[in-house]
């Protein structure tokens, strides 16, 4: 099965919001295993909307609309479909009947106009809302099924799981993904160690590079959630052999949460003192859910050119100030005659029974310098208790 997006709203095309409806209908379509070939905006404009469905229906087996299912007179989504199939549309009385009820419920006034939201060609049926008043339309014909779902993300996203995806889901086979995660090594590397991998059609292997390091998708299609994992498992296990200790995490995990985990099952509590870092690293440590239980305290200090043994100095005196197992520091200093200019990230630990140590000089531009070395900090601290 093809899709097809019509995103409708001249609010998208003058730039006042940006569309997230096509993101988040992209997502779940990938999920699905339903490909999506095209993705077209457009504004309020019934011509220009009409021409648009056309060629979406001319070339595309499932077209999803959003927006422009409102009252007004400038809303005219459901106009443009009916006539696109040549079907006109008649105020049903038990959608009407359920609009009065949403508007006596609220102690609203339901105007004339609202009834239109009411309306139906005989090919579609309706789709509830039951976060606004317009309800959504799948109409069936030729062959072709046209979803008309409202733009407010919030009533789109309800109306998407629990009406459409459900039909969806029966008609198409499905998508599984597991996402392995990796720091400090770049996205060309990961490339080259997976070419064994990476032209296989089912499942496929695709590398990212994101903020948080790089990261290796596994996607397998198939008939049932099972037979696709079990289609991604042995890929994944050559992936994790060929790419060995980089790997720090999978899926939904995330650095911080990961470090954390390994200091809580080490028994140690943490210090922090940030330089180049400026608060980043604790602010991310301080998130992880079990924070208290191994984070005893952080110095944020002025980010200014510190050598190493200042950084080791700093670990030290973070750890003594809270009496903490672990000292973690960061600190930069700029990266001489370089063009763009550069800095070195430092990144210092003393351990229980370790004197401090700083454990490596990272390269960074100035601008990623606070993200980058959180992460590097969360990395160096990983490898620490990896080797203890
Ligand atoms: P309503 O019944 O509320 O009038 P509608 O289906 O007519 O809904 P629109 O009037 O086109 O939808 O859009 C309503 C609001 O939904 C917009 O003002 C905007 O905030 C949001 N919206 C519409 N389309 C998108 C989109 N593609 N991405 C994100 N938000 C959107």
């Amino acid at each position: 099965m093809q899709a097809e997006i019509v995103c409708v709203g001249s609010e998208l095309l003058l730039g006042d919001i940006a569309d997230s409806n096509t993101q988040y209908l992209a997502r779940r379509l990938s999920v699905l295993g339903i490909d999506l070939h095209y993705s077209t905006t457009v504004g309020d404009n019934q011509p220009r909307l009409m021409d648009t469905l056309r060629r979406a229906i001319g070339r595309s087996d499932l077209v999803l609309t959003t927006g422009g299912l409102g009252p007004t007179d400038d809303d005219v989504t459901r106009e443009s479909i009916a006539e696109v199939f040549g079907e006109v549309p008649v105020v049903d009385p038990q959608l009407a009947a359920q609009l009065r009820s949403f508007f006596a419920l609220r102690r609203l006034e339901m105007t004339e106009n609202n009834l239109k939201q009411a309306s139906l060609i005989p090919s579609a049926r309706s789709l509830r809302n039951v976060r606004g008043t317009a309800p959504g339309w799948w109409v069936q014909k030729e062959g072709r099924i046209v979803v008309a779902m409202p733009g407010p993300p919030g009533e789109l996203h309800n109306m998407w799981e629990t009406e459409v995806e459900p039909i969806l889901e029966r008609t198409g086979s499905l998508i599984a993904s597991r996402t392995l995660k990796m720091f400090n090594i770049s996205e060309s590397r990961v490339d080259e160690l997976l070419k064994p991998l990476t032209s296989g059609r089912n499942p496929t292997v695709a590398v990212y590079a994101k903020q948080d390091g790089i990261h290796v998708r596994i996607t397998a299609k198939s008939t049932d959630r099972e037979s696709a994992r079990a289609t991604i498992r042995p890929v994944e296990e050559q992936a994790r052999s060929l790419l060995g200790d980089s790997v720090w995490g999978a899926d939904d995990e995330v650095q911080e949460q990961v470090t954390a985990a390994a200091l809580i099952a080490a028994g140690l509590t943490l210090a922090v003192a940030e330089s180049s870092t400026g608060g980043q690293l604790t602010s991310m440590l301080t998130r992880v859910k079990d924070a208290p239980r191994f984070l005893r305290g952080a110095l944020v200090v002025p980010d200014i050119p510190r050598t190493a043994p200042d950084i080791a100095r700093l670990a030290r005196d973070a750890a003594k100030q809270f009496d903490a197992d672990i000292g973690l520091a960061t600190g930069a200093t700029a990266t001489p005659d370089s063009d763009p200019p550069m800095v070195d990230v430092h990144i210092a630990i003393v351990g229980p029974s370790s004197p401090a140590e700083v454990l490596a000089a990272h390269r960074s531009r100035p601008f990623r310098v606070r993200l980058l070395s959180s992460y590097y900090a969360l990395h160096e601290l990983r490898r620490f208790l990896a080797r203890r």
